[in-house]
């Protein structure tokens, strides 16, 4: 029922105002109850009555008990109000109301001086509060005119004064509230329901980016959608490309099968030369289809977080001389140089399987494209507690527009300078960024062109 944002907060509207009505309606009922107005004005009605009855009986502390309370009585006939009279004790002398009302308690009054007077309460006997007024009068006594305390029936005022107040304050401000809610409903959520409109138009493909608008929380919503709206396009659009690039990859070794077994079956070639060639090249594209085969299962376990990285305790300058060694017979083949200059370092902790494979697509690629009578130096030293390992070469160079892309998969800086038979598909530094980060390592590249690149991993000791 109170599903909607605008039902809800008209909801707390509703009970904010409840309670400030309950709260307001206590607060008055309490101070009615007390009513301190009242108390005062039947005060000062006490004071002047006081004034008129030793105006009117000059003579009061002369008459005798007898005729004192007939005075007094007298006196209350006229001015409607109990009169007492005390003595120096505060013992009742004469009660106008005497014989109706509860006695009245002793009040000790020798402390007022003649001349003034003193406004107090007392409890009768019945628990009844009394308002008086007392004056000291001649001969040690002392004239008191009292009046209980004024008294409301709560409930009864509340009925009568106030409830229909009450009820008409509630009445506007819950239409007040309605109208509140509706608009702050609207300033709220009209963004939200853009976000939800946007959230079923990105899973059908279309994304359009979401103003910045309504409350912060909102804006803040409004801004971490829209991030992730674009990242959602990223990385759709980066599927895309990844397998028109894998259709690609794999489209052009495949012509070239399907062309060679053709001519091989339709008879076309068939001197052994070139059925030998056509052999050659199904070979080799063969080859190549299953590296980027390798390629593509290596990056699904990567990205898939299915990789279960060791953590094997790794001499690095060790693991670096086996890998140079193995490189020497293709170093030498194309007359490139191949040289180690590591410095001792404490072990750090990795999976040497796939660390290696990261060092060997940098050293490969490196003699790759070093030309005959180039070199290249993998140097390896220890900087700011972690291992930094460079692979060096004398090749071409990377154009610094490529440098960016270069860990990008699928990348390649220029498809036709590779296109010797050992041309890979792109994926081996995108791979090797993978495993640096998966041991919290970072790999960067460096380059002058026309003056080889350098390759750098850094990777944290211990
Ligand atoms: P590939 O399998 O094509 O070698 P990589 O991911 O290892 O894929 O490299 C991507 C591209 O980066 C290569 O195609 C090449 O253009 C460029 N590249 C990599 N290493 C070097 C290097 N040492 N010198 C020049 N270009 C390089």
């Amino acid at each position: 029922m109170f599903s909607s944002i605008r039902s809800r907060l008209w909801l707390t509207y509703a009970l904010i105002i409840g309670v400030v009505l309950t709260i307001l309606g206590l607060a008055l009922g309490v101070y009615l109850i007390r009513n301190p107005l009242a108390v005062r004005s039947t005060l000062q009605r006490l004071n002047i009555l006081s004034n008129i009855v030793v105006l009117r009986s000059s003579d009061l502390e002369n008459l005798n008990p007898p005729r004192l309370q007939l005075a007094v009585e007298r006196a209350d006939a006229v001015l409607d109000v109990r009169i007492v009279v005390l003595d120096s004790d505060g013992k009742t002398i004469a009660d106008s109301r005497q014989s109706e009302g509860p006695r009245i308690p002793i009040i000790l009054w020798s402390g007022i001086p003649q001349g003034t007077s003193q406004d107090s309460w007392f409890r009768d006997e019945r628990g009844q509060l009394w308002l008086y007024h007392i004056r000291p009068i001649q001969n040690n006594m002392a004239l008191v005119l009292t009046a209980p305390r004024p008294r409301f029936q709560i409930l009864g005022i509340l009925r009568d004064e106030f409830l229909r107040p009450f009820e008409q304050a509630g009445l506007a401000a819950l239409f007040l509230a309605l109208i509140l809610s509706f608009g702050i409903a609207r300033w709220v959520a009209s963004p939200l329901q853009r976000m939800a409109q946007e959230a079923r138009a990105i899973s059908s493909g279309e994304y359009h980016s979401i103003p910045l608008e309504g409350p912060a929380e909102v804006k803040q919503l409004a801004q971490s959608f829209n991030e992730m709206g674009a990242q959602v396009k990223l990385s759709q659009q980066s599927q895309r490309d990844f397998v028109a690039n894998i259709s690609h990859e794999l489209k052009t070794p495949l012509t070239s099968i399907r062309g060679f077994a053709q001519a091989i079956l339709d008879g076309t070639a068939d001197d052994p030369e070139e059925l030998h060639r056509a052999a050659e090249v199904i070979h080799v594209e063969a080859e190549r289809m299953s590296r980027l085969v390798a390629d593509l299962l290596d990056l699904a376990r990567l990205d898939s977080g299915t990789v279960d990285f060791h953590r094997d305790p790794i001499d690095l300058l060790e693991l670096l001389e086996k890998l140079v060694d193995k490189f020497i017979p293709m170093a030498q083949e194309q007359q490139t140089g191949i040289k180690l200059e590591a410095e001792p370092m404490p072990v750090l902790h990795g999976d040497s399987d796939w660390l290696s494979q990261v060092f060997i697509n940098l050293i490969d690629n490196g003699l790759k494209f070093s030309a005959s009578g180039g070199e290249v130096v993998i140097r390896a030293f220890q900087r700011n507690n972690r291992a930094c390992i460079r692979v060096e070469d004398s090749g071409p160079g990377i154009p610094q527009e490529d440098l960016k892309r270069i860990f990008e998969r699928f990348y390649q800086v220029d498809k036709s300078r590779s296109r010797a038979k050992d041309r890979g598909v792109g994926l081996g530094l995108a791979i090797a960024r993978e495993i640096v980060q998966a041991h919290h390592g970072e790999i960067n590249a460096y380059s002058n062109p026309g003056d080889g690149c350098v390759f750098e991993v850094d990777l944290p000791l211990g």
